[in-house]
């Protein structure tokens, strides 16, 4: 079956799950989608394993609590697919199609109902890019850029490459994970080829616990490797699924040996139909602290937390030593703005 036909035929609904799980799951606000062949993987470590708690609907989805947009991404939103929150970066949105819904996602209510934010006008996109050359780097996200077809993502770097001031690419990406068969020789080609066209091209790998990384999805991050792709991860720290330290350590551990250089460790966004994923930060930097006499510096993700409201990612450790323009606190002791 092609990674083509494994999308078509992923499970979408509460019944699809109950007749594939043989148990009864929750309707919430969020839609479902998930492929069989990572479906059947969910079964195999079963309920409450971390596998299962990351993408099977749960009632706590449905509580009133948290933040339709934890991150402000509407507040830097330009139109046209295009989020620019810091000076030389700009996030590229060209999908809200995803190959999985992860159910912690912090942008999963954007995605449910796909916000305007996501709207296509890729010439007024370009148009921003040309007129704004402070942005150096693009960095593909949505949903899942991976999704599109080697085509589509061939031209679209092409487009980029045409604007002068754009040097870096970057693909943030759930796919090599729980779709490795989307890791094809006309992939390969189009990162092999992104190297000639950009100063540095880049992906980054979203994975969140080593039960997720089995052979195929090795063999797809070796075939990346192998190839001369730089390869990053992030990883996001929930409640219930990899919030021990022995946990973490194993994950990047693993993707340092699969030349996968651990990136980014977020702390939990404080999302409307995720809060039942977060900690304090309190508790993160308690987890995350053994990590660093256990790792050494290269091989240890940066710890990170995105300031409500949009103010951007600082460092979930030392947040005494940033200072910022908003004045009320949130429950962590966190400016967030008025
Ligand atoms: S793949 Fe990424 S964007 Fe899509 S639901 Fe999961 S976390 Fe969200």
């Amino acid at each position: 079956m092609s990674w083509q036909e494994e999308f078509v035929d992923a499970l979408k609904s509460t019944e699809d799950l109950k007749s594939f799980f043989g148990s009864d799951f929750p309707n919430t606000n969020y839609p479902i989608f998930i492929p069989k062949k990572f479906a059947k993987k969910i079964k195999d470590f079963g309920p409450d394993s971390p596998l299962w708690l990351q993408f099977l609907p749960h009632e706590n989805e449905n509580q009133v609590n948290g933040r339709f947009d934890p991150i402000g991404d509407k507040t830097h939103a330009k139109g046209h697919q295009l989020i620019h929150r810091y000076d030389n970066r700009a996030l590229f949105m060209p999908t809200t199609v995803c190959p999985v819904l992860c159910r912690y996602c912090f942008r999963k209510n954007e995605l449910a109902q796909k916000d305007e934010m996501f709207s296509q006008n890729f010439r007024e996109a370009k148009n921003y890019l040309v007129t704004n050359p402070d942005i150096n780097e693009i960095i593909f996200t949505g949903g899942d850029p991976l999704i599109l077809s080697n085509e589509k993502l061939a031209g679209l770097l092409q487009d980029f490459s045409e604007i002068e001031s754009i040097k870096y690419i970057r693909f943030h990406s759930r796919t090599p994970i729980i779709l490795p068969s989307r890791i094809d020789e006309g992939f390969i080609e189009i990162m092999t080829s992104a190297k000639h066209l950009f100063k540095r091209s880049m992906l980054m790998i979203h994975v969140n616990h080593l039960a997720e990384i089995d052979d195929e999805v090795q063999a797809a991050i070796k075939k990346l490797a192998g190839a001369g792709i730089e390869l990053y991860s992030q990883t996001v720290l929930l409640k219930g699924i990899n919030d021990q330290s022995e946990i973490l350590e194993a994950l990047f551990t693993k993707l340092n040996d699969l030349k996968v250089i651990p990136y980014y460790l977020h702390h939990p966004d404080e999302t409307l139909g995720a809060m039942h994923f977060t900690l304090s930060l309190e508790e993160g930097r308690r987890i995350v602290h053994p990590l660093s006499s256990r790792l050494s510096g290269w091989a240890t993700p940066k710890y990170v937390i995105d300031v409500p409201g949009g103010e951007g990612k600082i460092s979930a450790i030392n947040p005494e030593t940033f200072s910022f323009s908003g004045s009320l606190l949130n429950r962590h002791g966190w400016p967030i703005k008025p």
